[in-house]
């Protein structure tokens, strides 16, 4: 059992770091996509259940220089308020602090009851929150009894709230919360105690941005897929003709370098045999199907084609884990979306077969979303650059902080 499960809240004051990074219109300050906000809430939920009550601190934006209206957390108290009520099957009161430390937060988190819930101010309207200022983690540590981390979207940064000010704490006063553990367990399932065979499936446009992450899973699956735009690089360095494609030049000898590495250990590198090919890069362009190395002049793939979808799915439907991360095409154009559709069929059917699947990185989470496949895979990370840094091999300031 996890600390957080085991621990009891009753008549503490939890400090919640949580990532209510959310859209906001530019005009009304509504909320786009609350998602971020709704993650929190099992972790916000237990704490007040059990007789605790709670201080959430956040960053919103990029704030440059101080305080500025757009970036503040005010706008989403409202929201907030109803989503917690909702949770808690009565109405509780959001309060707010208009900075995230000194006199008012101190006031207010002082006086905050059992099952009361206070906001902070944007912790970015500091610049020491993201220098990991020791003294300005120290203030904040000083509002609660007990620290909780439940933003994994920013564990990748040693920021002072998401890292430096653990220190603040004792052992057995800070832990992750539910969100924060889920994605923990998950992606340490994934890394470290694989099932085998376990496919990597890595797309997206570029290999300059996925170089790390393939190299680490090098040494632990034993397939990788590589789809998406970065597939052509691999196309071209095998001599290929992949016409106007795209291709990252200065990365055709890590191409060869991954091949050659991956013929080495005996992992199976699976490139796409074939591609939906485009005169354009538009939603109406003219398509065609063509082998991935023999594009013809003046065409660039931007989808797997037909051959390659199969190829795919039959690697994934054998597997016992797989880690998904980027798109196997064009997906926002409808007639580039199928492959990376068929790939989420796969690692639907292949989950509802007994295999552990996990979804991590911006744009393939946006894809298994739009295609209603969230609930088919066991897991789905909310955090695309934490994720990322994870698989990468990186150990990340919000996991160590906690775990020293
Ligand atoms: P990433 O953020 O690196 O995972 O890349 C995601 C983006 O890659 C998406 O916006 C896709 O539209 C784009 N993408 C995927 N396949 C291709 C392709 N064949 N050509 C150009 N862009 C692509």
């Amino acid at each position: 059992m996890s600390l957080f499960s085991t621990h009891s809240f009753a008549n503490e004051k939890a400090l919640i770091r949580v990532d209510f990074n959310v859209p906001l219109d530019k005009q009304t300050y509504a909320i786009g996509d609350d998602n971020r906000m709704r993650a929190a809430i099992p972790t916000i939920t237990k704490i007040l259940k059990e007789g605790g009550s709670v201080i959430l601190m956040s960053h919103l934006g990029r704030p440059k220089d101080g305080p500025e209206t757009k970036s503040s957390l005010i706008h989403i108290v409202g929201h907030l308020q109803s989503l917690v009520s909702a949770a808690m099957n009565k109405e509780v009161i959001v309060q707010f602090a208009n900075d995230c430390i000194g006199e008012e937060a101190t006031q207010k988190s002082a006086n905050l009851k059992a099952g009361e819930v206070l906001l902070l101010e944007n912790l970015r309207f500091y610049k020491e929150e993201e220098k990991g200022d020791a003294a300005f983690a120290q203030k904040l540590s000083k509002l609660g009894d007990v620290y909780v981390n439940d933003a994994f979207g920013t564990a990748h940064r040693a920021h002072a709230s998401t890292a430096v000010i653990a220190q603040f704490f004792e052992k057995g006063k800070k832990m992750f919360g539910l969100l924060m553990e889920g994605e923990v367990k998950a992606a340490e399932l994934v890394l470290h105690k694989a099932e085998k065979p376990f496919t990597a499936i890595i797309g997206g446009a570029k290999v300059s941005d996925k170089i790390l992450i393939i190299e680490n899973l090098l040494n632990r699956a034993t397939d990788i897929i590589i789809g998406g735009g970065m597939a052509y690089t691999f196309m071209k360095a095998q001599g290929g003709h992949i016409g106007k494609s795209l291709c990252e030049e200065d990365r055709i000898d890590t191409a060869l370098e991954i091949l050659k590495k991956a013929a080495e250990k005996g992992v199976n590198i699976h490139l796409p045999s074939d591609s939906i090919v485009a005169d354009n890069f538009a939603a109406d362009a003219n398509t065609s199907t063509a082998p991935s190395n023999a594009i013809p002049d003046g065409w660039m793939g931007l989808d797997i084609g037909p051959n390659a979808c199969e190829q795919f799915a039959n690697a994934i439907k054998k597997s016992k884990t797989i880690l998904w991360n980027g798109p196997m095409g064009v997906f926002e154009m409808e007639k580039f979306q199928h492959g990376t559709k068929t790939i989420a069929i796969a690692v639907a059917e292949a989950t509802a077969n007994g295999a552990f699947s996990l979804v991590g990185g911006g744009d393939s989470v946006a894809a298994v979303n739009q295609f209603g496949f969230t609930d088919k895979v066991s897991y789905v990370s909310t955090g695309g650059g934490a994720m990322l840094e994870y698989f990468e091999g990186k150990v990340l300031p919000g996991i160590a902080a906690i775990s020293e």
